[in-house]
């Protein structure tokens, strides 16, 4: 069977297919004149996939106590949990038992039947190797919100610590970043458009009331749909540079780390849905009914982030991005950075907005008589 580099999105197997160097035409997915991986011939991701899937055992072999609801299909973990196809659920069952031939031929079930992980119900493994110990998301934000605030025994800070290391991202010096702030027709003068001071600063997904951090985004589009400029508002932009190298924990892909990175594949499979999470619960939109103590689980995750260091004591991580959910469609991301002097505000422009435009949901009629 051949498939290719557009039948994937997992960097990992996509470099692989690309360093083949063999081009051709994918009669799995369609495409043509690109690199391809024949699977009679090219015999890695057989090795790749064999060790991924070996975390799994099927129903049969699992404890009887095993919750159902933690059961899944193969085809439907990899299509839905993991990031590595561009392939509908189908396809990737044909591809999967081609690719582990001779797996399927010996062990079909893995393949057929409802699968689980074993660890992933054992308190002692969960303890040490899950980001929220043996608790859930939902038992975290009790946690904080009702017993211990700053000093939360739910979350595995060494295992959080760990991933954030597999999503850390580099932006050089010179890279330009957007903020907003509605204004009048006059505009705000360049010392309003940095983070607020301390005493100003309202808590935010991403910082406590009193902590000040500098919220930027990657466009001008995203920053004024973030700010939720109304039709006719003027707004003021500012255009922000980077005046030195800076890390940060890339959120958006958290929850997207290759299923072929070194990362014990237990482990991060038994984490996936607490990073799915975290991902989503840091870009969910702040709404005028929000209670302060909503946004107490993120900021503490951000803060442990912050508090990181190197082995030379200072900070390792200098801010945090995440996906907008304001402009998630058309790539919009912020990013939260902890010290605003790493920025400087190099050009001002006050802008109106014009016009505003409405998408609804898909809209269902329900006929009167
Ligand atoms: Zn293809």
């Amino acid at each position: 069977m051949i498939c290719c580099t557009e039948c994937f999105q997992d960097v990992e197997v996509k470099s692989h297919i690309k360093d083949l160097k063999n081009k051709g035409n994918c009669y799995t997915c369609g495409c043509k004149n690109v690199f391809i991986y024949d699977t009679e011939t090219n015999h890695l991701l057989t090795t790749w996939f064999e060790e991924f899937i070996s975390i799994f055992t099927p129903v049969d072999a699992l404890p009887l106590n095993f919750p159902r609801a933690d059961l899944s299909l193969l085809k439907d973990e990899l299509h839905d949990n993991w990031n590595i196809f561009n392939l509908e659920k189908e396809i990737i069952y044909k591809l999967i038992t081609v690719i582990c031939e001779e797996r399927y031929r010996s062990n079909p079930e893995l393949f057929d039947a409802p699968i689980g992980i074993p660890k992933s119900q054992q308190a002692s493994y969960l303890q040490s190797n899950s980001l929220l110990k043996t608790y859930n998301w939902e038992d975290f934000v009790e946690a904080i919100k009702t017993q211990n605030r700053f000093h939360t025994d739910h979350l595995n800070e060494e295992v959080l610590q760990l991933f954030c290391s597999y999503v850390k991202k580099t932006y050089k010096a010179g890279s330009i970043f957007y903020r907003a702030r509605v204004s009048d027709k006059e505009g705000w003068s360049v010392d309003k458009m940095s983070a607020p001071p301390p005493a100003l600063a309202s808590a935010g997904r991403a910082n406590p009331e009193g902590i000040s951090h500098l919220y930027l985004s990657n466009d001008v589009t995203t920053t004024l749909k973030e700010v939720r400029a109304g039709a006719h508002d003027y707004v003021t932009v500012g255009k922000f540079e980077l005046i030195q190298d800076m890390d940060i924990v890339d959120l958006t892909a958290i929850d997207r780390i290759s299923a072929f990175s070194d990362l014990d594949n237990t482990q991060h499979a038994t984490n996936k849905r607490h990073l799915q999470k975290i991902n989503r619960e840091i870009a969910k939109p702040l709404r005028r009914q929000d209670s302060a103590l909503d946004y107490l689980p993120t900021q503490y995750i951000v803060d442990f982030i912050k508090s990181i260091k190197t082995t030379e004591g200072t900070r390792e991580y200098d801010g945090i991005e995440y996906d907008s959910t304001m402009n998630k469609s058309e790539g919009g991301f912020n990013i939260t950075v902890f010290d605003e002097k790493l920025f400087k505000c190099t050009e001002l422009s006050v802008i109106q907005i014009i016009e505003l435009t409405y998408r609804p949901s898909r809209i269902v009629w329900d006929s009167v008589q």
